[in-house]
């Protein structure tokens, strides 16, 4: 795999990208409160648009490849990238929301998964495992190690109930672009890849199905879903290893 340069940046930087994760959070945990049965994921779209630019801030989704949403929203069996429009969730639905938030020149990145209403069969262990995934990466987002201890950490969690990664898709760099380098897998070897030093910024997200891992491109372009129709779920921080050790610039978890 290609890795290019890593940016790394200053602790004042840092907290600069903490403030667009602030944000960020905000948003994600607004979402969250508003996600019920009769909802169109278009209605979350116009909501996060809506508080992201009240807070002086920028939906970084909107028109980045002519992608037309300030937020991902992916139904059931859509891993990511779903479009969002008059599509209205149902009980029993699981919705994956992702979105991106530029404030100040930097971007912040995460995404949640919650179901709507109550959730359906066989998720509840999906959104543990994946939720835990992701902690126990971040956990690894340490100077010293290496990036394969985040790949692994997800990968170990999430097989350990049986579930699959989708391997074709993966976690990033993110600053001034959101998309930097590196690409950060969700599967590898502990001990493996380049060296993670304070001030690199990482978008680590776990895209997890309770199926198989291969997925298959929508109609639309963008869409992903997992090819045998399973269940998916998709957790992202914005986390920056610091010299106090990782630190989550996107706390949706904090209520
Ligand atoms: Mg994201
Ligand atoms: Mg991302």
């Amino acid at each position: 795999m290609y890795q290019g340069m890593i940016v790394r940046k200053t602790p004042e930087q840092v907290e600069a990208m903490a403030a667009a994760g602030e944000i960020q959070a905000r948003c994600l945990r607004m979402l969250r409160s508003k996600v019920r049965p009769g909802i169109t994921t278009a209605d979350l779209d116009e909501a996060a648009e809506r508080f992201i630019r009240s807070q002086d801030a920028v939906p970084s989704f909107k028109g980045y490849r002519d992608f037309p949403g300030s937020i991902c929203a992916s139904p059931n069996d859509m891993v990511v990238h779903g479009i969002p429009g008059p599509i209205e969730l149902k009980r029993g639905d699981l919705i994956s929301i992702d979105c991106g938030v530029t404030f100040g020149g930097w971007v912040a990145d995460a995404a949640i998964t919650v179901p709507v209403g109550e959730a359906p069969e066989g998720a509840e262990p999906l959104l543990t495992a994946t939720r835990e995934s992701l902690f126990a990466a971040v956990e690894q987002a340490q100077a010293g190690n290496r990036l394969g201890d985040i790949s692994h950490a997800v990968q170990k969690r999430a097989e350990a109930d049986g579930l699959s990664v989708i391997r074709t898709l993966v976690g990033h760099g993110v600053g001034r672009e959101m998309h930097e380098d590196p690409q950060i897998p969700n599967f590898g070897d502990p001990g493996k890849g380049p060296l993670l030093e304070e001030g690199m910024v990482l978008a680590i997200e776990p895209m997890v199905s309770s199926g198989g891992a291969e997925v298959r491109m929508g109609s639309d372009g963008w869409s992903v879903y997992s090819q045998d129709g399973s269940l998916a779920a998709h957790f992202e921080f914005t986390v920056a290893i610091t010299a106090d050790g990782p630190r989550i610039l996107t706390p949706w978890h904090e209520d």
